[in-house]
């Protein structure tokens, strides 16, 4: 019984995760279908010790259990994909431009996936740029998801106060804004030996 509940769960979750793209209407159509297949076969398995006449007394619980699975399922598939907090972000792969809209409506590339406004503008260019990071990341995993999971929300954190510091300092003393920088390009070195 307990399995019924962890499959519902697992189906929505794979609805959530995938919502307004493929991957939720598939995990969605995917547990449909085995639920469908299960009474099928349950079916099938009643007919062998035959105890068909019961069976209709496991489908008024099946299904509503049905219904309801694909009703939330569906309605986690619409569900709107909240996009990160920002004036604009990349529409290719959602990364928050923010600090670099300057930069980005010049033509700059956006630093996560590559593509430009113009190129995350079209369906094929977005796809793309899509295949383009996989690609990167294959090659190069990201250096940073071994510190997520270490160190991430302290480093960040003391990444952030190190920048007011910075900014600060460098409002006294523009020679110290190259240190900073001086110092950031290091951390990027070390991640790289890290990872
Ligand atoms: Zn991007």
């Amino acid at each position: 019984m307990l399995l019924f509940v962890f499959f519902a769960i697992l189906v929505w979750y794979g609805c959530f995760q995938g919502r307004r793209r493929v991957g939720g209407i598939a995990a969605l159509a995917g547990g449909m279908f085995v639920l469908l297949m299960v009474n099928a076969v349950h079916f099938r398995v009643a007919q062998i010790f035959g105890y068909e006449h019961l069976v209709p007394v496991f489908r008024v619980l099946l299904y509503p259990y049905i219904a309801l699975v694909g009703g939330i399922g569906l309605f986690m598939v619409t569900l709107p994909i909240d996009l990160p907090r920002g004036e604009i972000h990349c529409k290719a792969c959602r990364y928050d431009l923010t600090d670099l809209k300057q930069e980005v409506l010049e033509g700059d590339p956006c630093p996560e996936c590559g593509a430009t406004i113009a190129e995350a503008s079209t369906r094929k260019g977005r796809r793309l740029a899509r295949k383009r990071r996989h690609a990167r990341s294959k090659l190069a995993p990201e250096p940073m998801i071994g510190l997520q999971l270490s160190s991430a929300p302290n480093e960040s954190d003391e990444a952030a106060e190190d920048q007011d510091e910075h900014r600060q300092a460098a409002d006294e003393d523009p020679l110290d804004r190259s240190a900073a920088g001086g110092v950031h390009g290091l951390d990027d070195r070390q991640r790289g030996c890290i990872a």
